[in-house]
């Protein structure tokens, strides 16, 4: 008998999570559940657990000495000086997968998923918005996704992506929480009303951008690129006319020299954290389009800035927490088109963002035997704690249900959603074993969806007891809540391991 089945002889409540147990330097480490809790044990002679800087509880059972210490944000730091794997790493341009976790407890379930495929996961993704809403620091989410991978064992390296970042504040917050991946959101930037601009007013506009930072002359910039006639290799000719060239350049000119100030920002301030660099225009009215893309690619390429991957707005929509809705061949043709530009400008992958249930998507890409993707998921985590909560305790997911559907109003403004919460039944009028099927309903979803942050986030008494005891079930139903989540991003992962 080995010294954690001593320990927890003494500790029946407790649940060793076996994955964790690593020997180091004459000391065993674990992490063990007891009640509701989860602990990180150091098992070891005194003299040493007492040099470490690891806050916790001395425990000693039938001789043997053992550190109980909670999973404090100390006690995290300490966990990233001692093992390398549960810092975040660079991931570059392999194929990865965004895993947000806005409760803080589902990364041991998403890496159970991602180790069975050739997928790197990134754990800690969050944006600014994220976090207000949420009311979480960038460090405890850090903190937790060190938690997950200890927890499971996982030391393949993880991402941590500082998701929509607009200003160099944003950047210093996530830097400062040890964050390796940035993305950058320059979309207060775009110009869409270039689109519909007359000639003059066009001209106008295209001659005031700022050349000096774009290190060029507005009549040579129009005459070079008056001259680039490019096929791509998925067969798409780029032959742009002066107006469609002054169009792009009015429409994404600031958002390409922004971006070149934040990524010299990180570069000049930060030259011994290396990170990877991330562009997100999909939030905007119109789709990007091939020309747009390539203007924006090669432009940044010219003046230096180097990108992991690029997130282009896609034809369709990407609404939250439901499948696409749109022309899958069309999505098709262009991604491959959109491919073929990131392939010209250094193999970046695109980004798939408000990825999270796009099934159809991911067949398409799937399918496709080039390029490299990255598809981010947040808010379906969340569904499937709220499946779990459905499953586990009716009553308060009936609370939930009718306090989401008294916040949809307000709290969907910034989404771009569907939903319509008529729609959506009152749990009451639904039998206990019936509530989960709401799960499955799209409207449902959504409102439940875009609602998070007024349940998790909220600072009325209410939302901050509903908080509580949505953290409890799933701390009681923890074997539930990991089998919800697991198969449901098994689905997610299905198509893409198809393409072996
Ligand atoms: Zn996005």
């Amino acid at each position: 008998m080995n010294m954690t089945d001593t320990f927890f002889k003494d500790f029946p409540e407790a649940n060793v999570y076996r994955e964790s147990h690593i020997q180091d330097g004459g000391l065993t480490f674990f992490m063990m559940r007891q009640n509701l809790d989860q602990f990180l044990v150091i098992q070891g002679e005194r003299k040493l657990l007492k040099d470490l800087p690891f806050e916790g509880e001395e425990v000693s059972v039938d001789g043997a000495s053992f550190l109980k210490c909670p999973l404090s944000a100390n006690n995290a730091r300490a966990l990233r000086e001692r093992f390398p794997f549960t810092r975040p790493v660079l991931i570059g341009k392999q194929n990865s997968y965004g895993l947000g976790d806005r409760l803080g407890n589902a990364g041991a379930a998403h890496l159970k998923v991602i180790r069975k495929t050739d997928f790197k996961p990134v754990l800690a993704q969050q944006s600014i918005r994220e976090l207000e809403r949420t009311n979480r620091t960038a460090q405890e989410v850090m903190d937790a996704a060190s938690w997950a991978v200890f927890r499971e064992g996982y030391k393949d390296g993880f991402g941590a992506d500082g998701d929509h970042l607009k200003t160099t504040d944003d950047i210093d917050l996530m830097m400062k929480s040890g964050f390796a991946m940035f993305t950058i959101d320059p979309s207060d930037y775009v110009v869409n009303e270039a689109l519909s601009m007359n000639d003059e007013d066009l001209q106008q506009l295209y001659k005031k951008l700022p050349w000096e930072e774009l290190q060029d002359h507005p009549a040579d910039f129009l005459d070079r690129k008056g001259h680039d006639s490019i096929r791509l290799k998925s067969g798409f000719e780029l032959n742009p006319s002066h107006r469609s060239i002054m169009q792009g350049m009015v429409k994404y000119g600031r958002v390409i020299t922004h971006t070149k100030k934040l990524a010299d920002y990180i570069s000049d301030n930060y030259p011994n954290k290396p990170s990877d660099l991330e562009l997100s225009v999909d939030e905007t009215d119109q789709p990007t389009t091939v020309f747009e893309h390539y203007l924006i690619a090669s432009e940044l390429s010219r003046l230096g800035v180097e990108l992991v991957s690029l997130a282009p707005r896609f034809c369709g929509d990407f609404e939250k927490g439901i499948d696409f809705k749109g022309d899958l061949g069309q999505f098709k043709e262009e991604y491959e088109d959109h491919l073929a530009v990131a392939e010209m400008f250094g193999g970046y992958k695109l980004s798939i963002h408000s990825g999270s249930d796009k099934f159809s998507v991911y067949e398409v890409i799937g399918s496709l035997r080039e390029g490299a993707v990255h598809v981010k998921t947040a808010g379906t985590s969340y569904l499937e704690a709220l499946r779990t909560v459905a499953e586990a305790d009716p009553g308060l997911f009936r609370e939930i249900l009718v306090f989401s559907k008294t916040r949809f109003d307000d709290d969907k403004k910034t989404y771009h959603i569907s939903a319509r919460p008529e729609q959506v039944p009152d749990g009451d009028s639904l039998k206990d074993e019936d509530l989960k099927k709401l799960l499955d309903d799209n409207n449902a979803r959504q409102v439940l969806h875009v609602t998070f942050g007024s349940v998790l986030g909220g600072n009325s008494s209410k939302s901050k007891n509903m908080k509580e005891k949505l953290m409890k079930c799933l701390s009681v139903n923890e074997t539930l809540y990991e089998q919800n989540l697991v198969s449901h991003f098994d689905k997610h992962l299905r198509p893409f391991v198809q393409k072996n």
